[in-house]
């Protein structure tokens, strides 16, 4: 497999803020963050995208769906919430090509088609 940056993230070869790890999930700061949170959440295993998935990946899913529910109650964030995102192929504007979940908060977002 070409060298995936998500995945050298995984195997500790290139460095990350992690905020939440387990077995199956790791979470970690965006280098780039676009709120003043803003958190990627990935599997560990290597998945390119949404229109990747099997549908024995559903587990998963639903796992990195939870780590997010997780991550916002331990920041305090569970009433005032926080935006999940996932950028499915070139017309969503995914660039890094291992499934991830974004977690921003810290703003009021508006409802908006984000374009590059
Ligand atoms: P997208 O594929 O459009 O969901 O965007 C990929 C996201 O990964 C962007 O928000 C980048 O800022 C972020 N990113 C890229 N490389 C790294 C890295 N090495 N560590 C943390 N975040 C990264
Ligand atoms: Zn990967």
């Amino acid at each position: 497999m070409p060298s995936c940056i998500f995945c050298e993230i995984v195997a500790r070869r290139r460095p990350a803020e992690v905020e939440y790890e387990d077995d199956e999930v790791l979470a970690f700061r965006d280098i780039y963050p676009k709120a003043p949170i803003h958190l990627l959440i990935i599997p560990k295993r290597h998945i390119e995208s949404v229109m990747t998935l099997d549908p024995q990946d559903a587990p998963l899913v639903g796992r990195l769906v939870l780590t997010a529910k997780r991550i916002g109650e331990e920041k305090g964030l569970a009433e005032r919430g926080y935006r999940l995102a996932i950028h499915c192929g070139p017309d969503g504007g995914q660039l890094v090509y291992h499934i991830h979940l974004h977690f921003t908060a810290g703003r009021r977002e508006a409802h908006r088609v984000e374009r590059r």
